[in-house]
């Protein structure tokens, strides 16, 4: 039954694996080096299951991704006004790279391009560089769940080739928005973007995310869901470097991606996605990575517009009227990540019952996906030697016509099932 779900991703995975548009970043040599075909995905519920399609174990440097991690951590350790005195929240429109602050404020404009990012790192109260990188380490580790390495090759190729980053962090350290060493800062910015993570890892850390700043998995809160709703306002308008505007209207979620080739993306309330594939477009985003992503947000129905309201709660009530008989009950929205918790309860639960009633009775609105996902359970259950009943009066799952039966009531279901047990005369 999960099955179902997997099956669909490893298909919107497999459409984009022939692409081989873009090049590997090269400016930061040692990112020249890696396997320019690797292309994973994972997709963690927000509950903490796990999907995983492709090269999802493959480790890669987190680069960019790190930006609005450490942004989150130093609204975390000081507070908005604080962080809201030097780095500003408007998208800035040009590369991730611009030399450039704000004509007004004299900060950087975002703390998604280099020049925010950088000063995100110096906001971090800490006594020292290594310090400072501690608590970075710590809490981009918690994020995840589990404690991440330095890719160290990676952290000396780009401190060697930065002569970009320098200019940003001296220009930054003349405008007076970086009041530390700006070597130092940079050191701790290099190795925050060295920091080796694989798609499951920017899954999970989405899933933290898409639950208000609680890790689904270990079960601790990292940060308050304040920080978390300013992190991903950022990450909806700036994000995706100068490509936002086409990110938002396509994929509809909060997202970052990084030139090591990763990309996360964030639908709040209801799942964490993270895709790896390093052949990166004219802006920087990984060229498969956008085209998944593109893909699993129409085909699942992830815009974050049309998922309209909180559909985590979906599964009510699960029973068991009688022996081996148990009854899935579904309210309000039935979308994806709703469809996918029916489905995944029922497969982890398959020793406990021999009939299943889902009960759509209750549900309000369900999308073509949910729908899908949920036609097809019968056949899944038939398929495992089980047998599955619909209880649909409004034809919510099953459509006029379908060859499902609908019945009206679970208790239609239970004489259904009884008179056929009685024996005939
Ligand atoms: N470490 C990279 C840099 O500063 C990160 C860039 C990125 O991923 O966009 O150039």
């Amino acid at each position: 039954m999960a099955e179902l779900v997997q099956r669909r991703l490893d298909r919107i995975r497999a459409e984009h694996a022939e692409v081989a548009d873009g090049e590997l970043a090269d400016y930061i040599p040692e990112l020249a080096g890696v396997d320019p075909d690797g292309f994973g995905l994972s997709l963690s519920t927000s509950d903490g299951f796990i999907y995983e399609s492709g090269q999802a174990a493959t480790e890669f440097t987190i680069q960019s991704i790190s930006k609005p991690l450490t942004y989150a951590l130093a609204l975390h350790l000081i507070g908005l006004d604080a962080v809201d005195a030097r780095i500003g929240v408007e998208p800035s429109g040009e590369a991730f790279n611009e030399i450039s602050v704000d004509r007004v404020t004299n900060n950087p404009k975002n703390p998604m391009i280099n020049a925010g990012a950088i000063t995100a790192v110096s906001l971090i109260p800490a006594g020292s560089p290594d310090e400072r990188f501690e608590l970075i380490h710590d809490f981009y580790s918690a994020c995840v769940g589990r404690r991440l390495e330095l890719d160290h090759d990676v952290y000396t190729s780009e401190k060697a080739s930065g002569a970009r980053n320098r200019a940003i962090g001296y220009m930054l350290q003349s405008f007076e928005a970086l009041d530390d060493d700006p070597d130092e800062v940079l050191d701790v910015y290099y190795r925050q973007c060295s920091l080796r993570v694989t798609c499951t890892d920017l899954a999970r850390m989405g899933a933290t995310l898409a639950r208000g700043g609680m890790n689904p998995v270990t079960g601790r809160r990292v940060t308050s869901a304040a920080v978390v709703r300013r992190t991903l306002s950022v990450m909806v308008t700036c994000g995706m470097y100068d490509g936002a505007g086409d990110w938002v209207s396509a994929v509809g979620m909060p997202a970052k991606s990084g030139v090591g080739g990763g990309i996360v993306a964030v639908l709040p309330g209801q799942l964490g996605i993270g895709v790896y594939s390093p052949r990166l477009d004219d802006k920087g985003n990984s060229v498969r990575g956008v085209l998944t992503c593109r893909s699993l947000s129409e085909q699942l129905g992830l815009h974050f517009l049309t998922v309209r309201r909180d559909a985590r709660a979906t599964l009510r009530a699960v029973y068991e009227p009688r022996s081996g008989v148990r009854v899935y009950e579904a309210h309000g929205d039935l979308l994806f990540s709703g469809a996918e918790e029916v489905l995944r309860v029922a497969e982890r639960e398959r020793d406990r019952y021999d009939v299943t009633i889902l009960d759509v009775s209750r549900v309000d609105d369900i999308d073509d996906t949910a729908r899908e996902m949920l036609s097809a359970l019968g056949a899944a259950l038939r398929a495992d030697g089980k047998e599955g009943h619909l209880v649909d009066p409004d034809g919510v799952v099953a459509r006029a016509g379908s060859p499902e039966i609908r019945f009206r009531t679970v208790d239609d279901v239970l004489d259904a099932l009884d008179r056929r047990r009685r024996p005939t005369p």
